[in-house]
């Protein structure tokens, strides 16, 4: 049994925060020893809520006869009982339930795809377990916890604050107030309502601003967000607008399929004179022979499956409309460090009073040295060496862990690069911060590009020191470090030796410092803002990604466009730049120079620069809108706090999952679980493959149901008897029509994909081109099927015989014409396009042995009517399929060739007037 009421009952917001810690028995700073934080979780159970009441399965499988098809369907299994053919009936409610079935279970599974990638999504929180900082999943969090928050955070549970730094919770989840709230450690009056508990942080709301530590006071179901759960409960679509679209198509379908039965029923019963029961059991033929039973199904598992591939591929879909927006990407905004580069940070050069020294070693193993000259030299003759690695160890928020042979960083790359070149001069970070502890802290913030720490040390001297992007540095610095004493600041020379570092392909940081009082106690911004003593600067290298400099180049021949949007200096950026080869390493636009750009020139120069440097979060935001402006598809990564518009603007937004905030996370439609950029590349690749292939199962469903219902009227018409019976068409479109098209969402990407433009997004999913193809191959359908009817007729066949073969017939076309429809933009008439797919093969081998058992066996004969096919009729229905295949090939190749000859007399005269 967990006790989250007995605490629930506690004033927490009331009680001083010394006073929470005693109560919760916890140890203040050091936090919870690991053993006490396993008993509790014993004893509180895992921090996860409650799951939110689902759907019971009975509603679910109702909803699944909520369709206006279904319902049509059911009026025609009624019409056939009362005209006693209660076979028809029994058939037409099996198919109708059977789709229910299909739908349930194929429902269910999405949700459970969507559940598994929630989990993937799952929260971590930084804690501190015996003294030290520790990330672990939110769900292990115990009362008595001390958890870190820093901005982006999602709050894993109901905290008491103990210490904050200008810190900010937006709390709309809870009182809908979206403006945030200054959270801070005293107490408040114990009538207080949720929205003026300063002194609390909720599980669920947001860390907007600034730096804060609080004890967990309540956990899972005990929290406030616990109690009102069911609110919580996220809405997670399982549409796209192609699902829309196809929902709307079928309400058409419907309208059509009602007035075009009345007309026909009108027609023959007045025109030809026709017995009215037997112009109602055509009708119900026409109705079920008209509605694609299979499709909805079919296109759901498409959808389910594509998302699945993109998970596997690092991808993961937060809304499933995104799946299809990724086919149509134009531009992809990515950030620098981390995703086109490898966030493995090495310091690799010092720039002090006494020269540049470079730095030896590998990753964030601490062994290597110093060189000057060319030279290796002993750091500790270098005082100011030793100053400027000091400052850059204790303005510094992470910690290295050592592993065997392994060292990792746990927090920012780039800081534990600076621990380990301090620890190659002999300064150890751990030795250093007992010495002088720290006081107070400025974080660093994208908006502002500097950190600041306040510190003392036991004689009670103060020292501030401030590392940063240069540029701002610069600006606060009155004086320089010299090699005797100090001198005054000699920007110009500072500024020419940050450019050589930085288009070295490195990023730059400068560190200065600052004495100050005993009684200093908080560190404000305007403190820091002047006359600061510059210690010298830090020249960081980190790789490009290779395997993104391939993505990129996949992405130039498919069209997209790719720019770097980095807080980084402009000269490391574009050497960066040219080794990813992008397409304009030109030119960086920075913040700088945007922020005086004339509105109008906006989305031209968005569109023209590829590098953009110095930028904070707001100017990821205009460039997304100009970007849009001028006709794109944006996708845009981001990972910061302040990104979150940025992401929410663009068409794809797409979170860091690794080093990407929650907030981030929940702004955006996908999240890369690698933080690679050639993941984004491949989930458009995917996201293209999915939607050709739910094209291609649509495009392989209408013709066969265009067959049938022709079939129908055409029979009509004439005045024939029908070529084949509703039962018989039930059977079509339920079992073998979808035993194969199942297999088109299993289709591997088209050798093309990548390779051609992005799809406009307001592009019909048929075009005039495939209307005319479906309304071309239903005719064929029709040919075929009518053939063989009439031809067995003549040779003297009985009408059942005839039927047998014109179901197999049309069985036979649908299969062959799957390989046709399976490549749209090149032929299948090779090797690798016939054996590509195994599913196909898989799907074919299945509709044989279904088609035998239908043609062959007793109970089946009974049932649908059937009769043995011999051999020479067997070899017919194979040369029809056959004989469509060929055709439809044919003019296949036909299309491409002229498209070729277009595109060559296109791309001629485009030279010839060059
Ligand atoms: P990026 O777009 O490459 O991720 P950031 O916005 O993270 O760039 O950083 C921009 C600049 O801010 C960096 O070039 C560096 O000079 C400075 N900076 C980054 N991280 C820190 C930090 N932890 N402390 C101080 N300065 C930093
Ligand atoms: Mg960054």
């Amino acid at each position: 049994m967990t006790e989250h009421s007995a605490e629930q009952s506690q004033p927490w917001h009331h009680l001083s925060a010394d006073e929470v810690v005693a109560r919760l028995k916890s140890h203040g700073n050091d936090g919870l020893p690991e053993d006490e934080a396993g008993r509790r979780l014993d004893r509180y159970g895992p921090n996860r809520l409650p799951q939110p009441k689902k759907r019971g399965p009975l509603r679910r499988f109702l909803a699944q006869f909520h369709n206006l098809l279904i319902y049509i369907l059911i009026v025609t299994a009624v019409i056939s009982a009362l005209l006693d053919h209660w076979v028809d009936t029994y058939v037409i409610l099996i198919v109708v339930l059977i789709n229910a079935v299909i739908g349930f279970v194929q429902e269910g599974k999405a949700e459970k795809a969507l559940e598994a990638i929630r989990e993937m999504l799952a929260p971590n929180a930084s804690v501190i377990r015996d003294g030290v900082r520790r990330t672990l999943p939110a769900e292990e969090l115990v009362p008595g916890d001390v958890v870190l928050l820093e901005p982006g955070d999602k709050i894993p549970a109901d905290l008491r604050i103990l210490r904050s730094k200008n810190l900010q919770a937006q709390e709309a989840i809870l009182t809908g107030e979206s403006v945030p709230v200054e959270k801070s450690p005293p107490a408040v009056g114990q009538t207080a309502v949720i929205g003026d508990r300063r002194s609390m942080g909720y599980s669920g709301t947001l860390v907007s601003a600034g730096q804060g530590v609080g004890v967990v006071v309540a956990t899972a179901a005990g929290t406030e967000i616990g109690r009102i759960s069911g609110l919580l409960a996220e809405v997670e679509t399982t549409t796209t607008p192609l699902l829309v679209k196809m929902d709307r198509f079928s309400r058409w379908l419907s309208a059509a399929i009602i007035v075009l039965t009345a007309v026909v029923f009108v027609y023959g019963v007045r025109v030809q004179e026709q017995d009215v029961n037997t112009m109602f059991m055509t009708v119900v033929g026409l109705v079920v022979s008209a509605i694609p039973e299979g499709l909805p199904a079919i296109l759901t598992v498409t959808l389910a499956i594509g998302v699945q591939r993109m998970a596997g591929r690092k991808a993961i879909i937060r809304r499933l409309p995104a799946v299809e927006t990724l086919g149509s990407v134009t531009v992809i905004c990515s950030d620098k460090t981390g995703t086109l580069t490898r966030n493995e940070m090495t310091v690799r050069s010092v720039a002090t009073a006494h020269g540049l020294f470079e730095v030896t070693g590998v990753g964030y193993d601490p062994h290597g040295g110093f060189n000057r000259d060319g030279r290796e030299i002993e750091p500790a003759e270098y005082p100011n060496l030793i100053e400027v690695l000091r400052a850059a160890a204790l303005c510094n928020d992470s910690a290295l862990r050592q592993l065997g042979d392994a060292w990792t960083v746990e927090g920012d790359p780039m800081e534990g690069a600076l621990l380990t070149a301090a620890l190659k001069a002999g300064l150890d970070y751990r030795v250093e911060s007992k010495r002088l502890p720290r006081t107070d802290v400025i974080p660093f913030d994208a908006e502002h590009r500097f950190m600041a720490t306040l510190h003392h040390d036991h004689e009670g001297h103060g020292f501030i020191w401030v590392k940063g992007a240069p540029e701002r540095i610069l600006d606060m610095c009155a004086e320089q470090q010299a090699a005797d004493g100090t001198a005054p600041l000699d920007r110009r020379e500072w500024q020419r030796r940050v450019d050589a570092i930085a288009s070295a392909g490195q990023r730059v940081l400068a560190v200065a410092s600052m004495k100050t009082a005993a009684t200093h106690r908080q560190l404000e911004f305007d403190q820091v803002g002047e006359g600061l003593l510059l210690l010298g600067l830090l020249g960081l290298q980190d790789p490009p990604r290779e395997e993104a400099i391939s993505a990129i180049g996949q992405c130039r021949s498919a069209g997209i466009r790719v720019k770097m949007i980095t807080g980084d200096h402009a000269a490391t950026a574009l050497a960066i730049a040219r080794q990813l080869r992008l397409d304009n390493c030109e030119e960086a636009q920075t913040g700088q120079t945007l922020d005086v750009l004339a509105p109008e020139a906006w989305t031209e120069t968005a569109d023209r620069v590829d590098v953009f440097a110095r930028t904070t979060p707001e100017h990821k935001l205009r460039l997304v809108e100009a970007l849009q402006a001028k006709g794109h598809v944006v996708a845009m990564t981001g990972d910061g706090v302040n990104d979150a518009p940025a992401l929410k603007r663009a068409d794809v937004g797409v979170a860091m999952g690794r080093n990407g905030t929650e907030a981030a996370k929940e702004a955006s439609e996908m999240v890369l679980a690698d933080d690679n950029f050639a993941s984004i590349g491949k989930a458009v690749r995917e996201g293209r493959t999915v939607y050709d292939n739910l094209k291609k199962a649509i495009l392989f469903l209408l013709p066969v149901n265009g067959g049938e219902s022709m079939s129908i009227v055409a029979s009509l018409i004439a005045g024939l008897t029908l070529p084949i019976t509703p039962l018989q068409i039930l059977w079509v479109n339920m079992v073998s029509s979808v035993a194969l098209a199942m297999a088109l969402a299993f289709e591997p990407a088209e050798p093309n994909v990548m390779r051609r433009p992005p799809r406009p997004p307001d592009e019909p999913i048929l075009s005039g081109l495939l209307v005319w193809r479906v309304a071309v191959v239903s005719g064929l359908f029709v040919a075929g099927v009518f053939g063989i009817f009439y031809l067995a007729q003549t040779q003297g066949s009985s009408v059942e015989e005839a039927r047998t073969y014109a179901v197999n017939t049309l069985v036979a076309l649908e299969t062959f014409y799957l390989f046709n429809v399976r490549h749209l933009g090149a032929t299948a008439l090779s090797w690798k396009g016939l054996l590509a797919n195994r599913a196909a093969w898989i799907a074919v081998f299945l509709v044989f042995v279904l088609q035998a058992i239908f043609t062959y066996a007793p109970f089946m004969e009974r049932f649908f009517d059937t009769r043995p096919v011999d051999f020479v009729h067997g070899a017919e229905i194979f040369g029809i399929g056959l004989a469509l295949f060929l055709i439809l090939e044919m003019e296949k190749a036909f299309r491409l060739a002229f498209q070729r000859r277009r595109k060559r007399r296109d791309t001629g005269r485009a030279r010839r007037s060059e």
